[in-house]
């Protein structure tokens, strides 16, 4: 994949400015090599506050995302068209209960929320095979159901907890799938040689200056034998996914199974 455009919908556009123009994902675009787009979405509210929230049907704490605003502003996204065109409107009519689409195919939508799909390498591989992603950070206490039908093509967790917004969860899913595009990585050996990809932890890293506090570095990393090189660091990234993760050893084990 190579000129991957990621769009970004969200209440805080500002959010992004730092993750996207600091280091490689900041070079990336300034390559080119990625194409990020945020968008506020609150240009696609038609009231006076600009509010994108309301109290939640059946009562209970806290305010939740309207799926009117949501969809005026995907269907734009999706169709490359301007706000000001589109707001309060749908773009191409509705159809009761059917998802909705783009000129064509959706592109791969993903609403970020606690209940998604675990965000892990296998995923952003995924992902990254998509020449556009569109990335859907909710607020409050989450956005209406009918977002999630209609709108996301995906619902993607980043863990087990819960943050205040989806900005952070769209900057890891931006991460983890651009480190992925070519040319994006200096070393394009790396993320192949890192934890998750061969299913297991990554071993261990040491860099100069040989002894730090008075511990040395393993013997064998400056012994220039590649191969006992190599079979050293496979028996740590080993002996440290049994201790710290064996369920990635189960998933590796049925994998290999088929
Ligand atoms: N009430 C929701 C629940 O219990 O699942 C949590 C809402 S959270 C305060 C507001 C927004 O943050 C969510 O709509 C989602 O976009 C984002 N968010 C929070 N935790 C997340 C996670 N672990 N992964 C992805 N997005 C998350």
């Amino acid at each position: 994949m190579s000129g991957v455009r990621i769009d970004v919908l969200t209440i805080f556009p500002g959010w992004f400015e730092g993750p996207l123009t600091t280091s490689l994902l900041g070079r990336a675009i300034a390559d080119d090599v990625l194409d990020v787009r945020v968008h506020d979405l609150r240009d696609w509210t038609t009231d006076r506050h600009r509010s994108v929230d309301d109290a939640p049907y059946g009562g209970g704490a806290g305010m939740v995302m309207r799926a009117d605003v949501w969809i005026d502003a995907c269907e734009a996204v999706w169709n490359d068209l301007d706000a000001e065109v589109t707001r309060g409107r749908t773009v191409r009519g509705e159809v009761p209960g059917e998802p909705l689409t783009a000129g064509g195919d959706r592109p791969r939508t993903i609403l970020l929320t606690p209940r998604g799909r675990p965000l892990t390498q296998e995923l952003a591989s995924e992902l990254a095979a998509e020449d556009r992603l569109v990335l859907l950070c909710g607020r409050y206490e989450g956005i209406d159901e009918r977002v999630h039908e209609l709108v996301a093509t995906d619902e993607v967790s980043i863990g087990d907890y819960v943050l205040f917004g989806g900005e952070v969860a769209a900057a890891a899913v931006i991460e983890a799938v651009t480190r992925l595009v070519p040319g994006v990585v200096g070393n394009q050996a790396s993320p192949e040689d890192e934890s998750f990809t061969s299913g297991l932890l990554e071993y261990p890293q040491y860099t100069r200056p040989p002894t730090v506090r008075g511990i040395g570095v393993p013997e064998v990393l400056t012994s220039g034998d590649h191969g006992a090189v190599d079979r050293w660091r496979h028996a740590r990234a080993l002996d440290l996914t049994t201790e710290r993760r064996p369920d990635l050893l189960d998933r590796l084990e049925e994998h290999d199974r088929g």
